[in-house]
This record gives structure tokens, C-alpha cells and sequence, in this order.
């Protein structure tokens, strides 16, 4: 079993499948307690902040436990906003990221007074700085830039290469950044990148972040002298499927000369290296059937719990909770799959795993980020329960939905206006 992969107390697992059922999300908090703690030992010779990416996990709870810790968060709608201020977050401890920040959430981040707001565009920066002049409000903004960085992830997670939606061309940023200085209410304050997620490369970020340091001596012989702060973004990997994930120490030194050399402050937005490999998806066996020469274990977990293999095949440790099966001696090949209506509903393709038989308990490794958050109610499944480990003990963190949950909002009859 590689690095990173979390073994939790089967008899808690069993407790918790009887108290709760499944499918449900189980998250360690001293993992990502630990995780944070990683991070802030390999930046000790920076000056730095953490911002938590909501995105990756925002249950409130898990809010708490980061905000506990002293972090920010990174949060890239309204939604995730107020989500992190019920979970109590001060405003200015909110970094608003986002490619379609509309109108109307540009207004209540700003009149909330978020910390900073990193625009991606010229256009979104026009309509901060309208925003900002009639609510008479001075912005904190960042430049979020395009590096053009290739990496080596999935290319649905790659987004920081040159053709692709997200950052302020390099060459437009000094532009952008005189634009900026010249709008009354907004102050430029950092300048960004975000070049994707599940990265191993920790020269990609070294590359990223030279670029980014040359913006800013090209930024600061322009005229520009209001920064403070430089973002590398958030992607960092972690271990998954006997792959190595990102060295926290060896990121820290691909970026932090960068950091030096500008003397500014970092920002980190890790959300996947808090929360991934603090979370499984625990699931039981429904049911064990051969069909064209293959073993399929299909389980009470589908593509809508957990959207990661089939939507970025991803591949995630499946393993068997409680001694009983884990000791069995004999194996076979099966694949595992999910109730949906869907081939590519899987959990995971040929698998070695003990003889499996109805009702015995699977956990996916690696799920707590990007596990529950893309979750939905396809085929009209209510959304897993969620659960905190800490201490020996448990709690639930979010109920499992109810069937009636399923069609709040929509009627039988409709009223034509
Ligand atoms: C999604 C996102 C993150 C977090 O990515 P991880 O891979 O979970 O670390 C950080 N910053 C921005 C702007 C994002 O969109």
C-alpha cells in the first residue's frame, strides 16, 4: 500500500456504516491538520499565508477546522463565500479567484470588503473598478497571469498554460497593472498564477514562479510599487495510487528565491493537499457477478458520489475494511462499479482484491477533495453523509440528504406567469 494512504480503525468504519450507511465521506481531521503543519514547516524561511481552496472540500465543519488552523481561504463564487463566513472567517482573510465572477458577486464580495480579488481579465477588471467607484469602496486586486506553464496532470487540470481560459496574458499583464493604478478605488496588491491541479512538478511552479518575479521587476520599473504579496496558486499532489505526490520541501525550494528576490510576501491556495488523502468514500458490496469474462463488484458508490475515476479517470486505492476480508489469502481481478446507468460508472478497473461477497465494506482512498464537492443527485440518488474522525471519535458532519430533498423547488403543477 503506498505513501499517503490513509487506514482507518476498521471497527470505527463498521460503527460508522451502521450508525450513518453508505456511501458515506469519512475525513481524518488530524491529517489535514498535518498536512497544514507540512506546509508551513517547508515555508518557514518565507513570510507566507495559507488560503485554503473552498472548492476542494467546503464542508463547514472542515471550514472550521482549517480557519482553527490560522488559514485563509480561496474561494471562487458567492456561494463559497458565504459558506466560509458562516463557518467564521473574517472578509479580509477571503481571496476571491474566478474566471466568470459575475456582476452581482463582484458587488456583495466587495461590499462584504474581501481580502483581495484576483481578476483574470480586462474586462472583469472594468467592472470592479465600476463597482468599486459606486460603492466608494477601495479593492485589494491581484493580477491573476497566464504563465504559460505546461505541466504533467490531467488536461482538464491543466490551467496555466498560454490557450486556455484562465490569467491575464504575460504580455498584457504591465498593461493591465497601469490600468489598475489608474482606476481611483482599486489598489494593486499581488500579482498571481494557478497552473492547475494534481501537479508533481515542483519545477513547474519554480517556472511559474520566475515568471512571475519578472513580472514584477517589469511591474516595478513601470511605476508600479503598491505590491505586497505573490500567489503561486494551489495544485500540489498527493500521493495517489502508488504515485508520488508533490514534495512540500521541494516546492518550497523551486519558489521561495523567487520570493526572496521580490521581497514580497507568499501566498499559498492549496485545497486538494489539505483534504485529499484526509478522506475515503466508504461503501459497501452490493452485489458480485461475472459477465463476458469479467468480475464486476458493484457497490452502493456511483459516478455521482464520487465523479473523479469516470470524469478525469483518475485512479484512487480501493481497499477492504475490516480483518476478516483483508486477511483472505486468495485474490481476483474485479472491476468496481457504481448502481448508475452508466458504463462509465466505475470506482476503479481491474482491481486485485479478496473474494468479495455482499455487504462487505470498501474504502476509497484519496477521496476528501473533489469527492462530496462534485458530487450530484444523478439518477435521483441523495448526496452522501459526511463524517469527521478525531480523537477516537465521530461526528456527523452533514446529514445524508433525504429522498424529499430530491425535488425541493420543482412542482407537479406549474403556475404560468
Ligand atoms: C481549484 C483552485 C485551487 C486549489 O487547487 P488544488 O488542486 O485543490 O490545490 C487554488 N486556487 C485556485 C484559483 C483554484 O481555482
Amino acid at each position: 500500500m503506498g505513501e499517503g494512504v490513509l487506514i482507518l480503525p476498521p471497527d470505527l468504519v463498521e460503527r460508522i456504516a451502521a450508525t450513518v450507511g453508505t456511501p458515506t465521506y469519512v475525513y481524518s481531521a488530524d491529517v489535514a491538520r498535518s498536512q497544514v503543519a507540512t506546509l508551513h514547516r517547508a515555508f518557514d524561511p518565507v513570510p507566507h499565508r495559507i488560503h485554503y481552496s473552498v472548492k476542494a472540500n467546503g464542508n463547514l465543519t472542515i471550514l472550521g477546522l482549517v480557519r482553527s488552523l490560522g488559514v485563509g481561504v480561496d474561494i471562487v463564487s458567492v456561494g463559497e463565500m458565504r459558506r466560509a463566513i458562516v463557518a467564521g472567517f473574517e472578509a479580509d482573510g477571503l481571496v476571491f479567484s474566478g474566471v466568470g465572477k459575475t456582476r452581482a458577486e463582484l458587488e456583495e464580495a466587495i461590499a462584504a470588503d474581501v481580502g483581495l480579488v484576483n481578476i483574470e481579465s480586462e474586462d472583469e477588471l472594468e467592472l470592479v473598478a465600476e463597482i468599486a467607484a459606486l460603492q466608494q469602496r477601495s479593492v485589494r486586486v491581484g493580477i491573476r497571469v497566464n504563465p504559460d506553464v505546461t505541466t504533467q496532470t490531467h488536461p482538464y487540470t491543466q490551467t496555466g498554460a498560454a490557450g486556455m481560459k484562465f490569467g491575464v496574458p504575460e504580455d498584457r499583464v504591465l498593461e493591465t497593472a497601469q490600468r489598475v493604478l489608474r482606476a481611483p478605488y482599486l489598489d494593486l496588491v499581488c500579482l498571481g498564477m494557478h497552473i492547475g491541479s494534481q501537479i508533481v512538478s515542483a519545477e513547474s511552479y519554480g517556472e511559474g514562479a520566475e515568471k512571475l518575479g519578472a513580472l514584477v521587476k517589469e511591474l516595478r520599473a513601470g511605476g508600479v510599487d503598491t505590491l505586497t504579496s505573490l500567489d503561486v496558486g494551489g495544485g500540489m499532489a498527493i500521493p495517489l495510487y502508488g504515485k508520488p505526490g508533490l514534495d512540500a520541501f521541494e516546492f518550497a525550494a523551486a519558489v521561495t528565491p523567487t520570493v526572496r528576490e521580490t521581497g514580497l510576501m507568499l501566498l499559498l491556495e492549496p485545497g486538494r493537499f489539505v483534504i485529499g488523502n484526509a478522506g475515503v468514500l466508504v461503501t459497501r458490496v452490493l452485489y458480485r457477478k461475472r459477465c463476458g469474462g469479467r468480475t464486476f463488484v458493484v457497490v452502493d458508490a456511483g459516478m455521482n458520489d464520487f465523479a473523479r475515476p469516470s470524469y478525469y479517470g483518475a485512479q484512487h486505492d480501493i481497499v477492504v475494511v475490516g480483518n476478516e476480508h483483508g486477511r483472505a489469502e486468495a485474490s481476483e481481478t474485479v472491476d468496481v462499479v457504481g448502481p448508475i446507468c452508466e458504463t462509465g460508472d466505475f470506482l476503479g478497473l481491474e482491481r486485485t482484491l479478496p473474494p468479495l461477497e455482499a455487504g462487505a465494506l470498501l474504502a476509497v482512498q484519496g477521496a476528501g477533495a473533489y469527492g462530496f464537492s462534485m458530487s450530484s443527485n444523478y439518477n435521483s440518488r441523495p448526496r452522501a453523509a459526511e463524517v469527521l474522525l478525531d480523537n477516537g471519535r465521530f461526528s456527523v458532519i452533514r446529514a445524508r440528504e433525504s429522498i424529499e430533498d430530491l425535488w425541493r423547488g420543482e412542482v407537479v403543477e406549474p403556475e404560468w406567469l
